[in-house]
């Protein structure tokens, strides 16, 4: 099985994932610079039933580029966002990890960019696969052991 690791920044949040997850993601919409504070966020995302999280958290609704809402939970001391739930993700119980609190923070580099039509100038992503420019078809661009576990959870 696999074990991975991760904190926010205080460390009063600490969680694990039991599994590889189904997929990591950039995106460079305006709703994620503003979550934060910067060019885009990496996501990865898992199923709810591999994540245990230690400490405090909190959570709030916020917009998504997809205009579908998530809400995200953030370390009642330090404030940073460790994950959020999707609204259309809650069927299949998969949550989005902000990739970057993990400990082993090269672990997962994003297999897709997407909103890269609000992609900040000077962010170069040429010769870089799966840039979109909004969403994407996920049965086309996900490994296929990915779309495969996802469904076999889903029922
Ligand atoms: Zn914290
Ligand atoms: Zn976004």
């Amino acid at each position: 099985m696999s074990f991975y690791s991760g904190s926010c920044a205080c460390g009063q949040v600490n969680y694990s994932i039991s599994a590889k997850p189904y997929f990591t993601q950039a995106c460079h919409c305006k709703d994620c610079k503003k979550s934060t504070g910067s060019s885009y966020v990496i996501h990865s995302m898992i199923h709810e039933d591999d994540f245990s999280i230690d400490g405090e958290v909190e959570s709030t609704d916020l917009p998504t580029g997809s205009g579908a809402g998530q809400r995200a939970y953030f370390c009642t001391k330090c404030g940073v966002y460790i994950y959020c739930k999707y609204k259309i993700a809650e069927p299949e119980k998969r949550i989005a990890l902000r990739t970057k609190t993990l400990n082993d923070h090269n672990r997962f580099p994003p297999q897709a960019h997407i909103f890269v039509k609000d992609k900040d100038p000077w962010i170069n992503l040429d010769g870089i696969k799966n840039c979109f420019d909004a969403m994407y078809d996920r049965d086309t661009v996900w490994p296929k052991d990915s779309l495969k576990a996802l469904r076999e959870r889903a029922n």
